[in-house]
């Protein structure tokens, strides 16, 4: 597949989750993203990853269009709901299936909870051990299903960590694509979405680096094209911990009762992208000039003590 050349004018995204509030995590990525585009005169796309019906709130989203709205960063799109889009993913599942590259999943739903939840929860993204590759879809009621990875490692390039090989066999193992619950799940909404909005970059929270390989194979089967990657360190506390559950609660409004300023959140978190010497308040416009993936940290960034 042709990976998009950096040198066009990207199309980039952002595509929370509606589960709760943007914390500093979510609000870099955003920004990066933002940034990477506004400063190469591209599209930003805002997309509300809520087609799992069983955690996702409207109400989540709004709030997350606002904060990021706050901040200075709006959709250059009428704002996408996967929720909207199923039509698209049932038939992106029907011709994986046509090609013969699923399987149907009697896994219990505790397994399946612990196998294949939404990228963020914890431990929930050990690989699935293949236990029922083989199975025969019988076009039966109530199936899980899952994408059949064809064997070998897959090289990528990562606009900040490089290059890199990865086996998504031992990283995510089949991925889960249909869940009994009937709800399309996140590795292909995901997929589907960027090569329907012609995403060119995407720009995530390192936590799902491991996911990106079993994606590309997705594409692969899919005919999409492989848009850019770039995987950003995590927020941590002060300490370089990970965040306890009050830090991890710190989203615009909660800083803004803090005393913290619109102005001096972009500044940190400007800075804590490479485009400022030093975190002065500033508006996210002014980071643009700033901004290169060359200048972007690639480990974890500690947020300030006093925000604790
Ligand atoms: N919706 C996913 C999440 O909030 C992120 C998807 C992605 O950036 O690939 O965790």
């Amino acid at each position: 597949m042709p990976s998009s050349s950096p040198s066009r004018r990207p199309t980039g995204r952002f595509a929370p989750s509606p589960t709760g509030i943007l914390h500093l995590g979510n609000l870099r990525t955003a920004l990066a993203s933002w940034l990477s585009v506004r400063s190469r005169g591209g599209t930003w796309i805002l997309r509300m990853e809520d087609v799992d019906t069983t955690r996702s709130r409207r109400a989540l989203g709004e709030a997350q269009i606002r904060d990021l709205a706050a901040l200075g960063m709006e959709s250059d799109v009428p704002v996408l709901w996967q929720s909207d889009r199923v039509e698209l993913y049932r038939m992106a599942l029907a011709r994986l299936e046509r090609a013969g590259l699923l399987y149907p999943c009697q896994c219990s739903r505790k397994d399946l909870a612990l196998l294949a939840a939404a990228p963020h929860e914890g431990d929930g993204l050990r690989p699935y051990p293949g236990r029922c590759r083989g199975a025969e879809l019988r076009g039966g009621e109530g199936a899980a299903l899952r994408f059949m990875l064809p064997p070998g490692q897959v090289a990528w390039v990562d606009l900040l960590l490089g290059s890199q090989l990865d086996d998504p066999m031992g990283l995510t193992g089949d991925p889960l694509l249909f869940r009994r619950d009937g709800c399309y799940a996140y590795h292909l909404t995901v997929v589907v979405d960027d090569g329907d909005q012609g995403v060119s970059e995407v720009v995530r929270g390192a936590d799902l680096r491991s996911v990106t390989a079993t994606q590309i194979r997705l594409q692969e089967a899919l005919d999409l094209p492989r848009p850019g990657y770039a995987h950003l360190g995590l927020v941590t506390s002060p300490d370089g911990s990970r965040l306890g559950k009050r830090e991890g609660a710190l989203g615009v409004r909660a800083l803004v009762e803090r005393g913290v300023g619109v102005r001096e959140l972009l500044g940190w978190l400007g800075w804590s992208l490479g485009c400022l010497d030093s975190p002065v308040p500033c508006l996210a416009e002014e980071l643009i000039p700033g901004f290169s993936w060359g200048r972007v940290p690639t480990g974890p960034v500690a947020i300030p003590m006093s925000w604790r």
